[in-house]
């Protein structure tokens, strides 16, 4: 039997070891993979607390190879309709389609039954990518192009999240007319709550828009966010000291507390359009107020949320990864603020003050 180095959690439980394991019984694809660069979020720091209830093991193991961003070569590959062939730089899918509609139409982002439907890699019920290599299906990799890229490629699960909540505001946006009577989004003002990677990101697309970018947080940020902050000319302010903006457009949420998303409910613009992403089941209640509901009522403000995103958004994310690159100099690059060796799992358990995105190098 093969056994590998991976790096492992016991769902929901927690802990972290990296050792040799069995190859895992739950792999049904045929493709061998070898991960290049596996990107490491808060997801894998909260499993491994032992903070994610949902999280579970795959069937008949008693552990689970964490880890769900990865940017990963082919080494050995069946002849398949995707055009994916062995020496190919890939990205592979977190969620696994299900059997409810939504699913069976390619969208188990948009999974009518998350609990029971789906499985997600390092997360729900399917092995993740940290492993010396691992066996998949053609049709959950994503073929990335432009191979000077390979480490930035590390972002493209991250950046497919961006994808689909745009996505989502751009119909949820559709009701009335966003744009300024310019055609454009340039006197557009946009808010985005929190600073971590994912926070980074969407102010790259929010760029892209040619929106007025604001970033906030109820702290000041170090020395090398505020280089990336200045360079892709976005805004930061903290919410605790100063006001910000008087009105924005679109607001999106990456941070999940209710107290910091009710705080600024009311910056909304008419016809406005906030976009919860992040998510903390931790934080405690936060009571809404009449006047924040005749506030919402009476502007006609959408609040939308998004999870995840499908094939497509993959696709879109690396599209949008190079023209990033090429578009925004290195500051696409700067998001990548450490690189670590598999062995390295302190990096795990706590995160670096001024991390943006820390990767694994396999
Ligand atoms: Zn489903």
């Amino acid at each position: 039997m093969e056994r590998i180095m991976a790096l492992t959690t016991s769902a929901p439980k927690g802990g972290l070891s990296y050792g040799k394991i069995h190859l895992p019984i739950n792999i049904e694809g045929k493709a061998k993979i070898k991960p290049v660069y596996t990107g490491l979020c808060g997801t894998d720091r909260a499993e491994i607390a032992g903070g994610l209830p949902f999280t579970y093991n795959p069937v008949g193991q008693d552990y689970m190879i964490i880890g769900h961003e990865a940017v990963c070569q082919v080494l050995d590959i069946e002849e398949n309709n995707f055009g994916i062939k062995s020496g190919d730089y890939v990205v592979p899918v977190v969620r696994r389609r299900g059997s409810c509609i939504n699913c069976r139409i390619g969208r188990p982002d948009n999974c009518s039954d998350v609990d029971h439907d789906i499985r997600e890699a390092g997360i729900r019920g399917l092995d993740g990518f940290n492993a010396e290599y691992f066996y998949d299906t053609p049709e959950n990799l994503i073929k990335i192009n432009e191979r000077s890229m390979l480490k930035v490629s590390a972002l493209t699960e991250p950046v497919k999240n961006v994808m689909k909540a745009l996505e989502v505001f751009e119909k949820l946006s559709e009701r009335s007319i966003f744009t300024g009577d310019d055609s454009t989004y340039l006197l557009k003002n946009c808010l985005i709550i929190g600073t971590g990677s994912e926070a980074f990101l969407y102010a790259f697309m929010a760029r892209e828009y040619r929106m007025k970018v604001y970033m906030t947080n109820r702290h000041e940020l170090g020395e090398q966010k505020m280089k990336i902050i200045d360079e892709i000319s976005v805004s930061f302010y903290n919410y605790m000291k100063d006001q910000g903006p008087d009105k924005v457009d679109l607001i999106i949420d990456t941070s999940g507390d209710p107290a910091t998303i009710m705080r600024f409910v009311r910056k909304l613009n008419y016809n406005g359009v906030a976009i919860m992403f992040g998510t903390n089941g931790a934080a405690s209640d936060t009571p809404i107020s009449g006047n924040d509901i005749n506030y919402i009522v009476e502007h006609n403000i959408t609040i939308g949320g998004s999870v995840d995103g499908s094939k497509k958004h993959y696709l879109n994310a690396i599209q949008h990864l190079e023209k990033w690159n090429y578009s925004e100099g290195g500051a696409v690059n700067k998001l990548i603020t450490g690189i670590y060796d598999p062995d390295d799992t302190g990096i795990f358990m706590e995160k670096p003050s001024d991390e943006i995105k820390s990767i694994i190098k396999w």
